[in-house]
């Protein structure tokens, strides 16, 4: 398909709500590559966990991000994310590298270190990119942004679904209050919270099949963006 310009779409919204695999759809509908920021701050976390550093510690995190280089390549415009040379794709999915990549979001310095290579692949491409404030922090002057939602108890039953087919055991019960707190955590913390841009789109998809709600964004995206498309 042919571009008449570089497209930026913020995606928002909280863990599991299904940013992810709606992003993957759309991008190859519209030939956009897709940026999962949340790798990053895993990628961060996940580098604190194994330099046996609590990500919740700032003092000790800080000096880390001199030795940290993250490093995106796309192949078949799917993304994979490189710490200091190695492809951590896989590994940072782990469960207990969820909770190291919110820990470590709430710092600052681990935000503004991650903003210009966020703000650097959008100025190149057209992307899909997702996160917890792309729309209001990273790309503020995005063509479109959406925030998608749903209750907490269908996120962590998502949630859980994808952890049983990668084989992490793991009860529901925990899923979901990991979930809630890392929810409280990204929605309260001081800097760049969790929350919809004023001039975002607002979905929720609690109830709503895949199906459904991928439609409902191609319907969205092809009818706000129908004169840069
Ligand atoms: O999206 P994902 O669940 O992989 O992100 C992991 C964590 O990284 C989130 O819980 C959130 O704390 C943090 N994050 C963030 N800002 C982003 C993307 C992710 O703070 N743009």
């Amino acid at each position: 398909m042919l571009q008449k310009k570089i497209i930026n779409i913020a995606l928002d919204g909280p863990s599991g709500a299904g940013k992810s695999t709606m992003a993957k759809e759309i991008a190859k509908e519209f030939g956009f590559i897709y940026v999962d920021t949340g790798a990053m701050y895993r990628a961060v976390g996940f580098y604190a966990l194994r330099n046996n550093v609590k990500p919740s510690n700032k003092a000790a995190v800080l000096p880390l991000l001199d030795s940290i280089k993250i490093e995106l390549k796309f192949e078949n415009k799917t993304q994979r994310i490189f710490l200091n040379g190695e492809n951590v794709s896989s590994a940072i999915r782990e469960h207990s590298v969820s909770s190291a990549a919110s820990d470590v979001s709430a710092i600052p310095e681990v935000r503004s270190f991650l903003l210009d290579l966020q703000r650097s692949i959008a100025e190149k491409n057209s992307v899909i990119m997702d996160g917890r404030d792309i729309g209001t922090v990273i790309l503020p002057n995005a063509d479109l942004k959406l925030f998608l939602t749903a209750t907490p108890e269908e996120r962590a039953k998502r949630r859980y679904n994808e952890l049983m087919e990668r084989g992490q055991r793991m009860d529901y019960e925990t899923v979901l209050a990991d979930m809630i707190k890392r929810d409280k955590n990204d929605e309260h913390r001081d800097h760049a919270p969790l929350k919809a841009a004023p001039d975002a789109v607002l979905l929720d998809t609690t109830g709503n099949s895949f199906s459904d709600t991928l439609a409902l964004l191609k319907r969205v995206i092809k009818d706000r963006l129908k004169n840069v498309l």
